[in-house]
């Protein structure tokens, strides 16, 4: 299998080297030339196999130069340590079924991808004889889960900084209790604006970048997404297991565009999705997309969802990549256009061709709420307000019919605060999150101030 960049400069690369990427070279995003497809046969050979054999068969078609034992130990070794035998299990809820992806150890979906990512990212820096610097800034979720993906682990250290208090205490204890010597967590005296753009700029250093081998875990690596791709396979195979439909369709709320990608690649592979539904929050500019396809930015509002408070969807490159045919010269002048203008207009054609995949719909804060409190009230099951979004927005379009899968990305509890307003009590604390306040912690306090950071990082850099 050999990999590309969206925009056209970068062919040929092996896994490996698509992985050690990360962005690609030339600004885009890397891309499988061609998407294997499953006949129905092969996905029925799927039907009982556990989480990590079924992870084994999907990315293998993907990471060819790495030699099947080695890859299955490392997918072994990533879904190992979730406290559900069944990694990303299926649960029935009134008429719905909910996909928990929040099994992981900092109890997000992005753990799915970030585990098998720093094992990934170990096991090739070992081989190369090389090592990485990771650093990225956070506004909650990413950090956390980029931290337990290496911590501990050979050859690389990370940086991850969060903006002093604009956190949530569940958020910022998740990190900084990490006491792992290659992890070093900075407070920053700042917004998570001032944090990302000191890491943008400390990136544009090239020399700098290159004498201390700096990676990235953001969600433009292909490993994130091709890990995520597993659970679209897994879901569906379970509901077909329980209520033999065939076709089924998925509700994904979305922020970067990452976790809905990977259910595109599903659906290109063979799963019989009928249709993708993109449930965001007022920061709505992927539902415009879908619905008027009218991609333009706005400013940025603070939600219940933090997590997809976002106005540009790094990852939608790589869907208009297959929207234009795969043309990098169509795609090179779309972003350059929205570089200029912040809009793309997509014509009726696209439109069409766009809303035969996906359908979207924008849930706003007091629906979040009422969707936590309705669905508490019918089940007895607490939705965090991301996966509310999803479920409420399932909900409202659902065309019927078929099954809907809402994908849960966080649990409840690291959302406590707007679940509280919701239903009036504070959702349970898993276990290995009890007593995680009286923890010891490591936590380097910082100004936002580039020169210091970039000092900061040399200092304490592999
Ligand atoms: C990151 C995140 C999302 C958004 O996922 P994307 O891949 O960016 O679309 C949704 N919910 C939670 C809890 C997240 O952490």
């Amino acid at each position: 299998m050999r990999y590309c960049s969206t925009r056209g400069q970068v062919q040929g690369l092996s896994f490996k080297e698509t992985v050690m990427m990360g962005l690609a070279n030339d600004g885009g995003l890397l891309l499988p030339e061609q998407i294997p497809r499953l006949s129905p046969a092969e996905l029925a050979e799927l039907a009982d196999l556990p989480y990590a054999e079924v992870a084994f068969q999907i990315i293998s078609r993907f990471a060819t130069d790495i030699p099947a034992v080695d890859l299955k130990d490392l997918i072994d070794r990533s879904y190992a340590g979730f406290d559900h035998p069944e990694v990303t299990p299926l649960v029935q809820q009134g008429d719905l079924y909910i996909l928990e992806l929040f099994h992981g150890p900092t109890l997000a979906f992005k753990d799915i991808a970030l585990q098998f990512l720093g094992n990934l990212f170990e096991y090739l820096l070992e081989q190369n004889g090389e090592r990485m610097n990771i650093i990225g800034a956070t506004s909650g979720d990413t950090g956390s889960a980029a931290i337990y993906g290496v911590r501990g682990k050979r050859n690389i250290n990370i940086f991850i900084m969060h903006p002093e208090g604009r956190v949530s205490p569940i958020q910022e204890l998740q990190m900084t209790t990490v006491t792992d010597k290659n992890v070093f967590n900075l407070a920053v005296d700042g917004t998570f604006d001032d944090a990302q753009s000191i890491v943008k700029e400390i990136f544009g250093d090239l020399e700098f970048k290159q004498r201390y081998a700096l990676g990235a875990v953001n969600s433009i690596n292909w490993a994130r997404v091709l890990a995520q791709v597993v659970y679209y396979f897994y879901a569906w195979i379970q509901v077909q297991k329980q209520t033999g439909c065939s076709e089924i369709e998925f509700s994904v709320p979305t922020g970067n565009f990452g976790d809905i990608f990977a259910g595109f690649i599903a659906r290109e592979m063979g799963v019989p999705i009928k249709r993708l539904i993109l449930a965001t929050n007022s920061n709505n500019i992927l539902s415009r997309f879908v619905l008027d396809g009218d991609y333009s930015t706005a400013e940025v509002h603070q939600s219940f969802s933090p997590s997809m408070d976002i106005q540009v969807a790094s990852n939608l490159e790589r869907y208009l990549y297959f929207l234009f045919d795969r043309d990098s010269g169509k795609l090179c002048s779309a972003m350059e256009e929205f570089k200029q203008t912040g809009k793309l207009l997509m014509n009726k054609e696209q439109r069409r061709e766009v809303q035969k995949t996906f359908a979207a719909a924008t849930v706003n804060d007091d629906t979040t709420l009422a969707t936590i409190r309705n669905f508490f009230t019918q089940t007895g099951y607490i939705l965090d307000p991301h996966t509310a979004v999803g479920v409420a927005a399932g909900r409202q379009i659902t065309s019927g019919g078929c099954p809907l899968v809402c994908l849960a990305t966080a649990h409840p509890a690291k959302f406590g605060e707007a679940v509280n307003k919701a239903i009036g009590q504070d959702p349970i604390l898993p276990p290995a999150f009890q007593g995680i306040a009286e923890l010891p912690k490591r936590v380097e306090r910082i100004a936002a101030e580039t020169e210091l950071i970039r000092n900061y990082v040399a200092d304490h850099a592999l």
